[in-house]
C-alpha cells in the first residue's frame, strides 16, 4: 500500500526529482575527520573488557555491494560504497572491524518476502535494460537483478554471522532499500533486504519479534506497510514529515492494523529539525524499543537526514547517527545477546554517508 499519489500529482515531487550535481561530490574538506581511534582506548588485559578484539563488527565490502546504485547523474550514484570504505578507513579502527565479502540471494530467498510476480518482471526488465521498475525514481539498468540480489544477499550473510556467534554487530554501506515493498520497486529500491532477513530470521532461526529502526530522512514505508498487520515486527521511524518530503508517509497516526496496532511508531519531523529534535524523538524510540524486547535488531541508517543532503531537509550531524548505534547496541546487550545489522539506506551528500556510516561502525566498535 502506497500513499504516494496524491503528492506526486499535487506537486510533482518525485524521491530523486530535486537534485543538485554540485553537491554530489564528495567534500575535501577534512576539519572533522573523525578522531577517535579504536587503538586510543589503552592497554586491556581482560577479554571482556576487550571486545573488539575478539568480537570485531563485520563490516561488508565488495565490487558486488558498489555495484547497486543507477550512475551519474542519479543520486544514488555507483561511488557510495567506495567513498564510505574510504572515510572508514581513515578512521583507523583496527581490530575492530573485520571486512567480508558480500554474497547474492537466491530467488528462494527473494520470495521470502516479495512476490514471484514482481521478481519475475525485475528479472525481465534487468534483462532488457530500459525504463523504470517504479514511476520514474528507479531505473531497470542492465544487471539491476543481480545487483539488487547481492545486496538482499548480504544483509543474509550478516544475519548469517550474527546468528552463527561470528560477530555480534554487522554493517552493510549499500542496503537498507526500505522503500520496496513486496510486489514493487519505489525510491531507488529494487529489493527490500530488510524485508527479506527479517522474513529469514523466522524462516531460519525462529527468531519472531524483531525491531526494525529507521532514521533516514524518508519513511521506511516499503517496511511498514508490508509488517502492518505484524505484531511481532515491532517498526520505530524517525523521518521528515511527509507533507514535505516523498513518500508522503508515516504519519504519527499510523501504528500498525489490527493486532498490530501499537506496534508501529512513527515519529515525523519538520524540514530543518537537527540534532535536538532527533534526540528528542529518540528518547521516545529507545523507550518503546526497550519496552518491546526484541530478539534482534535491524538498523537503517540513512545518511540523507544530515545537513546538506541535495533531496531532504533535514538538518541533523553524524552525532544523531552516533547516538542512535550506541543506544541500540545498549539495547541488543539487554534484550537479545547485542544482536544489530546495520544498513546504510539513503545519503546522497557524499561527505555525510561517509562521516554518519563511519560512527554508526565506530559506535558499534566502541559499544563492544
Ligand atoms: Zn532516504
Amino acid at each position: 500500500m502506497l500513499h504516494t499519489g496524491i503528492l506526486r500529482i499535487e506537486t510533482g515531487i518525485r524521491h530523486g526529482s530535486i537534485v543538485d550535481s554540485r553537491r554530489l561530490r564528495p567534500d575535501e574538506s577534512d576539519d572533522a575527520r573523525l578522531s577517535a581511534r579504536a587503538g586510543d582506548t589503552g592497554a586491556c588485559h581482560q577479554p571482556r573488557e576487550c571486545p573488539r578484539v575478539t568480537d570485531p563488527v563485520l563490516v561488508y565490502r565488495g565490487d558486488e555491494l558498489a555495484s547497486y546504485g543507477f550512475g551519474d547523474p542519479h543520486p544514488f550514484g555507483l561511488d557510495r560504497h567506495d567513498v564510505f570504505q574510504q572515510e572508514l578507513e581513515l578512521a583507523e579502527l583496527g581490530d575492530g572491524v573485520e571486512y567480508a565479502m558480500p554474497r547474492r540471494a537466491g530467488v528462494d530467498e527473494l520470495l521470502l518476502f516479495h512476490t514471484a510476480d514482481y521478481i519475475d518482471k525485475v528479472s525481465r526488465m534487468s534483462f532488457e535494460g530500459t525504463g523504470f521498475l517504479d514511476e520514474g525514481d528507479t531505473p531497470a539498468l542492465p544487471g539491476i537483478f543481480d545487483a539488487a540480489s547481492d545486496v538482499v544477499g548480504t544483509t543474509i550473510a550478516s544475519v548469517d554471522a550474527i546468528m552463527g556467534g561470528q560477530a555480534r554487530r554487522a554493517f552493510i554501506p549499500i542496503a537498507g532499500l526500505h522503500h520496496a515493498g513486496r510486489g514493487h520497486a519505489a525510491g531507488f529500491c529494487v529489493f527490500n533486504d530488510c524485508g527479506v532477513a527479517a522474513e529469514y530470521l523466522r524462516k531460519q532461526y525462529g527468531v519472531q519479534r524483531i525491531a526494525y529502526v529507521d532514521i533516514d530522512a524518508h519513511h521506511g514505508d516499503g517496511m511498514f506497510y508490508s509488517f502492518e498487520d505484524d505484531p511481532d515486527l515491532i517498526f520505530a521511524d524517525i523521518h521528515e514529515d511527509g507533507r514535505f518530503l516523498y513518500p508522503g508517509t508515516g504519519g504519527v497516526e499510523e501504528t500498525g492494523k489490527g493486532r498490530a496496532r501499537g506496534t508501529k511508531l512513527n515519529i515525523p519531523l519538520p524540514p530543518g529539525a537537527g540534532d535536538g529534535e532527533f534526540a528528542k524523538a529518540w528518547e521516545q524510540v529507545e523507550a518503546y524499543i526497550d519496552r518491546a524486547a526484541p530478539e534482534f535488531i535491524l538498523f537503517q541508517c540513512g545518511a540523507d537526514s544530515l545537513e546538506g543532503d541535495p533531496i531532504t531537509h533535514l538538518r541533523y550531524t553524524e552525532e544523531a547517527h552516533a547516538h542512535a548505534a550506541t543506544a541500540l547496541c545498549s539495547l541488543a546487550d539487554k534484550h537479545c545477546e547485542g544482536r544489530v545489522v546495520g544498513t546504510g539506506g539513503g545519503g546522497y551528500n557524499r561527505r555525510n554517508l561517509a562521516r554518519a556510516w563511519t560512527r554508526v561502525v565506530q559506535s558499534f566498535v566502541e559499544a563492544g
